[in-house]
C-alpha cells in the first residue's frame, strides 16, 4: 500500500483564477486505484519540496501563516504579529516567488497574532486583502478589506465559516488536496483540540464549528498554533467533535 501512495503524482494546473487538482496512479495504474484497508491509518496528505502538505508551505514563527505557490501566482493565510514580513519573505522567496507574486491574502481573524503583519505587509503587494464579513470591522487595516462568506473560492480555496474563537473566524479550505487552514478554530499543541477556552468569544458556536468540520472530508489540518497533522487528520476530527458536549 505504501508504495501505492508514494506512486501518486499530483498535477495541479492553474485555469483562469481556479485550479483544478488531479490524481492520476502511475505504476499501480494497471492494478487499478484502489483504497486503504479498513482499519490501517491514513496515509499523509503527499507534500511539494519545501511544503507541509500539497503546494502548502509554513511560515515557521511563533504563530504559523501559511502559503501557497502556484505558478507565478501566490496566496497567503494569516500574517503573524507585527515583525513577520522578513519571516514570510524568506518563505516566498524559498517557493520561488515573492510579494509580487502575492496576489491573495486571507485573514483568519481579527487577533494580533494573526494580523498583525498587516501594516508591514500591505504596502509590499498589490494583492486584495480578505477576512470574513463578522471580523473584518475590527482589523486595524491601511487598505480596504474584502469581506469573505462560507461557500465563497478564491484561488482554488474554499473558505469556511467557522465562527466561536471569534464571532467572524474563518478557515480556508482546499478541495483538490483535503488541505484545511485552520486559523484558531483547531489547535495541535497538545493533540487536535478546538479553540482554546481562554481565547474563545463563544465556546458553543465554536463546538458547532468544529462538527462542521469533522462532516467534511478533511485529510491535513493545518493550524495557527501546533504542527501540521497531516496524516489521520479525519479520523482525529471526528474523534474530537465526538467528545464535545451535546
Ligand atoms: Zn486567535
Amino acid at each position: 500500500m505504501g508504495d501505492l501512495w508514494l506512486s501518486r503524482r499530483r498535477l495541479l494546473f492553474t485555469a483562469g483564477a481556479g485550479a483544478i487538482g488531479v490524481t492520476v496512479f502511475g505504476s499501480c495504474s494497471s492494478s487499478g486505484p484502489s483504497s486503504p484497508p479498513a482499519g490501517s491509518p491514513e496515509p499523509p496528505v503527499p507534500a511539494a519540496s519545501g511544503a507541509v502538505a500539497g503546494d502548502w508551505r509554513r511560515v515557521q514563527m511563533g504563530v504559523a501563516a501559511y502559503i501557497l505557490v502556484r505558478g507565478n501566482e501566490a496566496a497567503i493565510v494569516d500574517l503573524g504579529t507585527v515583525g513577520s514580513e522578513s519571516r514570510i519573505e524568506e518563505a516566498l522567496k524559498a517557493a520561488g516567488a515573492g510579494w509580487r507574486s502575492v496576489k491573495h491574502i486571507v485573514l483568519t481573524h481579527l487577533h494580533d497574532d494573526h494580523v498583525g503583519g498587516l501594516a508591514e505587509v500591505a504596502p509590499l503587494v498589490k494583492a486584495t486583502i480578505h477576512a470574513g464579513a463578522g471580523d473584518l470591522g475590527s482589523i486595524l487595516s491601511p487598505r480596504e478589506l474584502k469581506p469573505l462568506a462560507d461557500g465563497d473560492e478564491i484561488f482554488g480555496m474554499r473558505i469556511i465559516d467557522t465562527p466561536g474563537h471569534t464571532l467572524g473566524h474563518i478557515s480556508v479550505f482546499e478541495p483538490a488536496t483535503g488541505v484545511l487552514v485552520a486559523g484558531d478554530a483547531l489547535r495541535t499543541t497538545g493533540g487536535l483540540e478546538g479553540s482554546d477556552p481562554q481565547y474563545t468569544a463563544n465556546e458553543e458556536l465554536a463546538n458547532t464549528s468544529i462538527r462542521k468540520l469533522a462532516a467534511m472530508d478533511i485529510k491535513a489540518i493545518l493550524p495557527g498554533h501546533g504542527e501540521p497533522l497531516t496524516a489521520g487528520a479525519s479520523k482525529a476530527l471526528k474523534e474530537l467533535a465526538a467528545g464535545l458536549p451535546a
